[in-house]
C-alpha cells in the first residue's frame, strides 16, 4: 500500500483553509468542563478531583461517570451550601478542613485537583490561592493544583484543556531534544502511537502529557516540540509554548491519512525521512484501509450535519469525508482555532458549510431544511430530532470512545454506520419490522 491508497477520494483542492465562516452567538446546548473529569481521572491513576460546587455539579459527575461500587472513587464534590453561598462561612476554612481529611484518608492520592465551577465562580473563591495555600502544606507527598471547568460560555473538552495547562507550570525543565505528544488518550491507543514513534527512530525522547502517573509527568524546555493529539488544548499549547515548546502542525491522528499525516510531521520536525513513516506503517495502513472498505459502502454519499459540541468536529468530518465518501452539509464547532486546525481545514472539502458557536434555533433550522442522514449533536438535541425522524449520533460517544489512530479508524467509522443500519431496520418498509 502506497500513501495514494490512502484515499483522497475528494480530489485535492484548496480546502476550507479561507473558506467564510458562519459565527454565531446565542443559546448553545452543551456540557460543561466538569465532564472531563470522567476520562482524566481514569487516565490520570494517582490523581483526585474535587469539584468545589454545588449539588448539580455533583450530580452531573455522579451520572455521567457513574457510582464505582468496587472501587475508591477518585473525584468528589465539596458542595458548597446556602451558609457558603450567602458568604456567612469561610468557604476556604472548609476546603481546607475537607481536603486534610480526605488526605489523611487516601495515602495513593499524588495530585489534587481542586475543580473550580459555576458556584465557585460567583461568590469569587480564589481556588488558585487555595491550592498554592495547600500544596504548602502536603508538598511533597502530594501536589495540589486548580483549573475551572465551569460551564459559562464554555463547552465540556475546555475541562481537558484547563486542567493540562494547569500542570504545565509544575513540569520540570529541560534542554534535551523531546517530542510531546500532548492529550489524554485511552491507555491502548497511546501505546499503539508510542510503539509507532518508536519505530520511527526520532533522536528524541517521546513524552505524553498527562502522564499516567504523577511521578511520570514530562519535562518541558526549548529542545521540546510538541504534536496536540487532541484539537481542544489552545490552552495547554499556549501554555507549553510559553516554557519554551515548539508545536509541530499537523492534521489530527483521526483516521488512516490523519494518523500518517500526524506521524509524517512528527517524523519531519525532527529531520526524519518520510519514507521511514511509510514503511513503519505500511502493515497497519493496510489493515485500516480493508477494515473501511466494507464500512465506506454504508457511508458513501451520506449526508452529515455537525451540531458544534467537542471540538472535534472538523478532523471527524474530514476522515467521514475523504476516506468514506460521506457528503457534508454543516460543520460547526464551539470555537475555531484557526491556527490549531490550519492542516485539517486544508483537507475539508471546499464548499463545506463551517459555523462557528451556536444559535441553537437557527441551526436548528438549517438542520430541519438539510434533513440530514446523520446529525452530530449533543444529549440535549438527540431525542427530539429522533422524534422529527432524523438520525443522530451523540457527539459525546465520540469522547468517550477510543478513535484515534490507525486501528480504531474502522472502531470510527461504525459509531456512524450503526445508527443508519438500526434505522433501515426500523424503517415501516423493512420486511423483518413488518414481519415483528
Ligand atoms: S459547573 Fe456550572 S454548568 Fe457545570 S454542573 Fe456545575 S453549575 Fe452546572
Amino acid at each position: 500500500m502506497n500513501a495514494a491508497s490512502v484515499i483522497p477520494l475528494h480530489p485535492a483542492s484548496a480546502g476550507c483553509s479561507t473558506a467564510p465562516v458562519l459565527r454565531e452567538r446565542g443559546q448553545h446546548e452543551v456540557f460543561c468542563g466538569l465532564t472531563g473529569i470522567v476520562w482524566l481521572h481514569r487516565k490520570i491513576q494517582d490523581a483526585f478531583f474535587l469539584v468545589v460546587g454545588s449539588r448539580t455539579c455533583a450530580h452531573l459527575i455522579q451520572s455521567a461517570a457513574g457510582v464505582m461500587i468496587f472501587a475508591e472513587p477518585r473525584f468528589a464534590t465539596a458542595i458548597l451550601d446556602e451558609r457558603d453561598l450567602a458568604g456567612l462561612a469561610d468557604a476556604n476554612d472548609e476546603l481546607d478542613r475537607v481536603v486534610a481529611r480526605l488526605l489523611e484518608r487516601r495515602p495513593d492520592i499524588k495530585t489534587l485537583f481542586l475543580v473550580g465551577s459555576c458556584p465557585s465562580e460567583v461568590i469569587k473563591l480564589d481556588l488558585h490561592r487555595a491550592a498554592e495555600r495547600l500544596s504548602a502544606q502536603f508538598l511533597p507527598r502530594v501536589r495540589v493544583l486548580n483549573y475551572s471547568g465551569s460551564g459559562i460560555e464554555t463547552t465540556f473538552t475546555q475541562g481537558e484543556d484547563a486542567c493540562l495547562a494547569s500542570l504545565v507550570p509544575v513540569m520540570a525543565a529541560t534542554a534535551e531534544p523531546q517530542l510531546l505528544v500532548v492529550g489524554a488518550l485511552p491507555d491502548i491507543v497511546e501505546d499503539q502511537l508510542a510503539r509507532l514513534l518508536g519505530q520511527l527512530g526520532l533522536p528524541a525522547r517521546i513524552g505524553f502529557l498527562p502522564a499516567r502517573r504523577s511521578d511520570a509527568l514530562p519535562a518541558v524546555g526549548p529542545g521540546t516540540r510538541f504534536l496536540l493529539a487532541q484539537p481542544f488544548l489552545g490552552d495547554t499549547a499556549r501554555a507549553l509554548e510559553s516554557r519554551g515548546a515548539q508545536r509541530v502542525g499537523a492534521p489530527f491522528p483521526i483516521g488512516v491519512e490523519g494518523t500518517t499525516g500526524w506521524l509524517q510531521a512528527a517524523a519531519r520536525a525532527f529531520g526524519v525521512d518520510a519514507a521511514v513513516v511509510e514503511r513503519v506503517t505500511a502493515s497497519a495502513r493496510e489493515r485500516a484501509a480493508v477494515a473501511l472498505t466494507r464500512l465506506r459502502e454504508s457511508l458513501a454519499g451520506q449526508r452529515l450535519f455537525f451540531f458544534p459540541d467537542s471540538q472535534l468536529e472538523i478532523p471527524i468530518a474530514r476522515f467521514l469525508s475523504r476516506e468514506l465518501g460521506a457528503e457534508l452539509l454543516e460543520v460547526g464547532t464551539p470555537f475555531l482555532h484557526r491556527e490549531l486546525m490550519a492542516e485539517e481545514l486544508a483537507l475539508l472539502p471546499a464548499g463545506t458549510r463551517l459555523s462557528e458557536g451556536q444559535h441553537v434555533e437557527q441551526q436548528l433550522d438549517r438542520c430541519r431544511a438539510d434533513r440530514p442522514d446523520i446529525t452530530v449533536c449533543g444529549l440535549g438535541l438527540a431525542n427530539p430530532l429522533e422524534a422529527e425522524g432524523l438520525t443522530t449520533k451523540w457527539a459525546i460517544e465520540l469522547v468517550f470512545t477510543p478513535i484515534h489512530g490507525y486501528e480504531q479508524a474502522a472502531d470510527l467509522a461504525e459509531l456512524f454506520a450503526r445508527p443508519l443500519r438500526r434505522r433501515a431496520l426500523l424503517a415501516p418498509s423493512n420486511p423483518t419490522r413488518a414481519a415483528a
